[in-house]
């Protein structure tokens, strides 16, 4: 048995209250059942019994699920829903690339090329500031974001031709080796990585990458691919320990939350200290400032629920002169999310409804630019506003304290 398994014992005490309905934002938005925290918990329960057999009801159940955590803060027994949900899908998974062949795909990617689009690395941003490829401590920047700011164009022809179709063509045009050619003709904007990194530098992190950084293995856990997931993070973790890394700070909530919380569970000997962005620059950031802006501030569920990181991001912004920091009116641990998840692979259409309400939420504040520290967060947000050409800047908060390291005050 795995040592990510939940035990059976654990769950199937379930009441089928639906408290956590409530706060489910896609049970909000459909006031569909099959959309909800509890069908997704019975219908893991059910799997386990051998009472359900996979179809597409079971499928949608478990794979809508945002695994945002929203329901565990109304739920009486405590249960870590989004959890069980992943479980769910590991029954589900043996049959489930029948409805879902974007996992096939996904898993393939990362066997052959280390990461789910099967993508080279971009590393401008580090050559720019000399990086080094080896030492101490490891900027691990993630799948996501060399790319987030294309990832609109993927999620908008998801939406227009169904994800099944696009998955298909990428198979087919994959063959041909269209993910090396997009990977050189594509001139990614790295300038959000080079902030970010040269903040970091500024404040005195003596960083390095990985000219080919593997994924950490999210992805499969997220999909339920337990077995690939464990074998994947294995490899990886030697591969960081052959480097002589001892600290990773991570740009991604996904990625510092399996590297913080899954890995020690499935990995003996992991001693590798494992710190977000966030928390890396609040601990060394003294203060800034830049022209007075309001901004509002979106809090990632794998921060503020997940990790329990809420208090850092806005002590960062407290010491910038010049933000006014207007709340959305979810916020903190109340954060709701804004689509991702992976439930953009699976259901597009359903991710961008849920992106729409909380982008709608954020722009109720009035602010200018909305601030959040996620590649996932980002790109879904910056989907809407550029959709619906709603005129608002969208900024990771290390772009933002680059700003205020270098304003210069005309007064
Ligand atoms: S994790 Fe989020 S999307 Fe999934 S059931 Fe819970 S509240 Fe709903
Ligand atoms: S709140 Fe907890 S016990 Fe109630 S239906 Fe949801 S998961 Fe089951």
């Amino acid at each position: 048995m795995s040592k990510l398994e939940i035990p059976y014992k654990d769950y199937r005490k379930c009441s089928l209250c639906g408290y956590c309905e409530i706060n489910c934002p896609t049970f909000l938005e459909y006031r569909d059942l099959l959309k909800g925290p509890r069908w997704r918990v019975q219908s893991t329960i059910l799997l386990d019994e051998g009472r359900v057999s996979l179809g597409e009801r079971v499928v949608e159940a478990l794979y809508s699920c945002l695994t945002c955590g929203s329901c565990n803060l109304k739920c009486p027994l405590n249960f870590n829903i989004p959890e069980i949900i992943v479980k769910g899908r590991t029954k589900a998974n043996s049959g489930v690339s029948d409805f879902l062949p974007q996992n096939r795909f996904i898993a393939s990617q990362i066997k052959k090329h280390k990461n789910p689009l099967g993508f080279k690395s971009k590393n401008r941003w580090a050559e720019e500031l000399g990086i080094p490829q080896k030492g101490k401590t490891m900027l691990f920047v993630g799948c996501m974001y060399p790319y987030i700011d294309k990832l609109e164009v993927f999620l908008e022809l998801s939406l227009r031709i169904g994800v099944k179709r696009l998955s298909s063509l990428a198979s087919l045009l994959y063959k041909f080796g269209f993910n090396k050619a997009i990977g050189n003709l594509w001139r990614a904007k790295e300038n959000r990585l080079y902030k970010i990194a040269h903040v970091l530098k500024s404040l005195g992190y003596e960083l390095s990458y990985l000219r080919d950084e593997p994924c950490c293995g999210e992805i499969l856990y997220n999909m339920g691919f337990f077995e690939e997931f464990e074998a994947h993070a294995r490899r990886f973790a030697e591969y960081l320990k052959e480097k002589g890394v001892k600290e990773i700070i991570s740009l991604s909530p996904f990625c510092g939350y399996t590297l913080k919380e899954i890995y020690p569970k499935i990995i003996d000997w992991w001693d590798i200290e494992v710190i977000t962005l966030v928390e890396a620059v609040e601990e060394r950031f003294e203060g800034g400032s830049i022209e007075e802006l309001r901004v509002t501030y979106h809090d990632p569920c794998y921060y503020s629920r997940h990790l329990a990181i809420i208090d850092e991001p806005r002590m960062i912004m407290e010491r910038i002169k010049g933000i006014e920091l207007v709340e959305p009116k979810h916020h903190g641990v109340n954060t709701r999310c804004v689509g991702d998840g992976g439930v953009e692979l699976y259901y597009p259409d359903y991710a961008y409804r849920v992106a729409e309400i909380r982008v709608r939420e954020l722009l109720d504040t009035k602010a200018r630019v909305i601030v959040t520290q996620c590649p996932a967060c980002i790109a879904m947000i910056e989907w809407v506003v550029k959709k619906k050409n709603l005129g608002v800047e969208v900024k990771d908060i290390g772009e933002v304290v680059f700003d205020s390291m270098h304003h210069h005050s005309n007064g």
